[in-house]
């Protein structure tokens, strides 16, 4: 087949699959938003279908006739187009190694085991929710094996990031736990003089309202996405038609605005992807860790700095004025900066959090070698969380059960964080070093030469590169802990120190 043709074939199949895929999203944030409490089950056999019949175009003969005939004409192909090509070839190697019925059953495995988990959670009982992870587990190896994945664990660690292995991952979080033990223990020897029931009763819709504004002036575009409530945050659907999720706590305020900010980090990302070849490598992300990278860069670098404090302060007194009338404007920085040993992950501080992501990173690793069972593993968190935490859980809702990944499947996502948080302060480094008092814009509310140096640098290269490539491209440096390092001590330690 001629090569022009080929590629044409592909790039009109790419598109197609990407509005499939973009009505799955949406089934999901369906799912996670307004699914009334009956139809759950009915939800599942119809994801279950969605997920065969998006399985069965992937994986289109054609699809691969179309993609030796470009493999064999890759001269006449550009330096793009060879991405392209790249991409779907991994991408199609690895759908059309699943038969569509295990897609199928692994769908609806997933849609109970997520309510399942749900129950489990509230009733604070492992025992119902065991048989379902093993179940999910067991779906993880036997895909791995259809993959003739060589490691199993390294394999889905390369499905969230590409390119991306434990012999990397290792040494960060060895070299990252080592460095982050002298910043918390100056953190925790320090007096906490943050009340920790400083905020009560904020009304949800002043939250939402103000919330709004923020976002709004990140640059998310409310024309082509939508924010909403779930019960877990989150930002899907595509970057035509963004769902962002939030959730409120009148007694949290803070909870509702840095995961807000968070998801619009996603929604930035994804809404400046390239949208002229949709579906392929010239207009996805680079990986989750690249993902988590522009989210934790709104949330943290830019939401919990003072300049943006000093411009939105006045609006957020406006809106909470008898809430905030004992708080001072210290107190109030201190407490969107406060850091504290939590059980809970998304809780967590910045300090403290990826101490939680290497206890599930380790965790993950040794229910994939076998080396903890499904029956353990309430035991065996608890262990860690002592060892890196100093924290006993009190109960399994608070421990092995908090989070959402792995009754979904999703093994091998949990380090993307980590990453995410590495990348995201060398890119602020970059930022910072690229663009003059980058921060003093901020404090007058102004976020257009960040998020135009993202687009640029970041969002725009799409999936040219993968995490440490994008590293190196736009910080002239590996992935590493030195940024991250670096950027906690002068944030924190200035405010912990006697
Ligand atoms: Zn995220």
């Amino acid at each position: 087949m001629e090569t022009r043709k080929a590629l044409g074939e592909l790039l009109a199949h790419q598109k197609r699959i990407d509005r499939l895929a973009a009505a799955g999203g949406i089934l999901f944030w369906d799912e996670q938003v307004n699914l009334p409490p009956g139809s759950a089950e009915f939800r599942a056999e119809q994801n279950a279908h969605f997920s065969e019949l998006l399985h069965r175009e992937s994986t289109l003969p054609e699809v691969g006739r179309w993609l030796d005939a470009l493999e064999a004409g890759q001269d006449a192909l550009s330096e793009d187009e060879c991405v392209i090509v790249k991409d779907a070839r991994r991408e199609y190697d690895r759908e059309v190694k699943l038969p569509g019925e295990f897609v199928a059953r692994r769908s609806k495995a997933r849609s109970e085991s997520f309510h399942a988990w749900v129950e489990a959670r509230r009733n604070n009982d492992f025992a119902s929710f065991a048989p379902h992870l093993q179940k999910a587990l067991d779906f993880a190896r036997q895909e791995a094996e259809y993959q003739g994945a060589e490691d199993p664990y390294d394999f889905f660690v390369d499905v969230y990031d590409p390119g991306m292995s434990t012999a990397v991952i290792d040494p960060l979080f060895a070299e990252l736990r080592e460095g982050l033990k002298p910043i918390l223990e100056t953190i925790l020897a320090a007096e906490d003089t943050i009340p920790p029931d400083l905020f009560r009763g904020f009304p949800v819709d002043g939250q939402e309202a103000f919330l709004r504004e923020v976002v709004t002036a990140f640059g998310f575009d409310f024309n082509v996405g939508r924010l909403d409530r779930a019960v877990h945050p989150f930002c899907g659907g595509h970057p035509l038609d963004t769902r962002m999720t939030t959730r409120y706590d009148p007694d949290n305020p803070l909870d509702s605005l840095s995961s807000a900010m968070h998801e619009t980090g996603h929604a930035l990302y994804e809404q400046g992807l390239p949208a002229e070849h949709p579906g392929t490598a010239l207009s996805r992300a680079a990986g989750m860790a690249a993902h988590e990278s522009q989210s934790r860069i709104w949330e943290n670098q830019v939401g919990r700095g003072r300049p943006f404090w000093k411009h939105w302060e006045p609006r957020y007194r406006a809106f909470f004025k008898e809430q905030l009338a004992g708080v001072d404007s210290d107190q109030l920085y201190r407490a969107v900066n406060r850091v504290a040993i939590t059980p809970i992950r998304v809780d967590a501080d910045e300090v403290t959090y990826n101490l939680h992501i290497i206890l599930r990173y380790g965790l993950e690793r040794d229910l994939f070698a076998a080396r903890v069972a499904i029956a353990d593993l309430p035991e065996a968190w608890n262990e860690r969380s002592r060892d890196l935490l100093g924290y006993t859980p009190e109960s399994d809702a608070e421990g092995c059960l908090q989070d959402v990944h792995w009754c979904e499947g999703m093994f091998g996502y949990f380090p993307s964080y980590t990453l995410g948080n590495l990348l995201g302060a060398q890119f602020w480094y970059a930022a910072k070093d690229a663009l003059p008092d980058l921060e003093a814009d901020f404090g007058r509310g102004d976020y257009k030469r960040l998020l135009g140096w993202l687009r640029e640098n970041v969002h725009s290269a799409a999936r040219r590169y993968d995490a440490n490539g994008l590293a190196r491209r736009v910080t002239g440096n590996q992935l590493g802990t030195e940024a991250l390092l670096r950027y906690l001590r002068e944030r924190y330690l200035p405010l912990y120190s006697a």
